[in-house]
């Protein structure tokens, strides 16, 4: 299968940052990889615009389950496709721990998006002490069961991102091992929830993904893609874990 780059950036850009994106179609043309970039919504439809006819794709980083009503400051996922969004980030662990976002939410806007016609990314990771306490693949499994959508029509519109929690912005990573013990499990878990198709669900890994480790990381069974956070803020960076894939 194809994999996937997807860059989230987070609470971070504005105009002046889509000078990133430019350089980024500039030096990658045809990767050899799918593209993707969830900026902050602000920027969604300029980069979607800048975006178009090249191989980045745009996404948002969270949609709300309902499709529109009254619910100051959220985004639902029709208006991120309507902004030129194909994916929608749901459940990072961000937004788990800064808005209290439960599995059932998670499901609930995961649902929607594939409603809307959005691939969901959906995330699920470990806490430190939780990996410590050798209660890794028993979190994993719970999230995934209550995390992810009841039915997925098509395969290619439901990823999952394993990014543990104490990974994410730390420059720690697991150990390949570890990373592959995951997926593998993943892997499992869906095909038992989904049948067969699920072999074709992209599975990402995320978690201080940089050019030093991209490759390396890629080459575990089981890992599609990364969800990559700090190095996606430059071309530079991205471009060359986009190269690695
Ligand atoms: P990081 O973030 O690459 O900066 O560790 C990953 C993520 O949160 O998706």
């Amino acid at each position: 299968m194809r994999k996937l780059a997807a860059g989230n950036w987070k609470m971070n850009g504005t105009a002046a940052d889509l000078v990133q994106v430019q350089a980024l179609i500039t030096a990658h043309p045809a990767p050899g990889c799918d593209v993707l970039l969830c900026p902050p919504v602000s920027l969604l439809s300029r980069m979607a615009d800048l975006a178009a006819g090249s191989a980045v794709q745009v996404g948002g980083q969270d949609c709300h389950p309902q499709g529109s009503g009254a619910h100051t400051g959220d985004i639902s996922a029709q208006m991120l496709l309507d902004a030129g969004a194909h994916h929608v980030i749901l459940g990072h662990s961000e937004r788990r721990a800064d808005h209290g976002e439960t599995d059932a939410l998670v499901r609930a806007k995961a649902q929607a998006a594939l409603a809307a016609g959005l691939c969901a990314i959906v995330c699920v990771g470990e806490l430190e002490s939780q990996r410590d306490a050798g209660q890794t693949l028993a979190v994993i499994g719970a999230q995934l069961a209550a995390s992810l959508p009841d039915a997925v029509p098509d395969a290619a519109n439901l990823v999952i991102a394993y990014e543990p929690v104490w990974a994410i912005g730390t420059g720690r990573t697991p150990t390949l091992t570890e990373v592959g013990e995951v997926h593998a499990f993943i892997r499992a878990a869906i095909i038992a929830r989904y049948g067969e198709a699920a072999q074709a669900m992209r599975l990402l890994y995320g978690g201080s993904v940089k050019p030093s480790n991209a490759a390396e990381i890629f080459a575990v069974p089981h890992v599609d893609g990364a969800l990559v956070g700090g190095a996606s803020l430059t071309a530079a960076d991205f471009g060359a874990i986009v190269a690695a894939l």
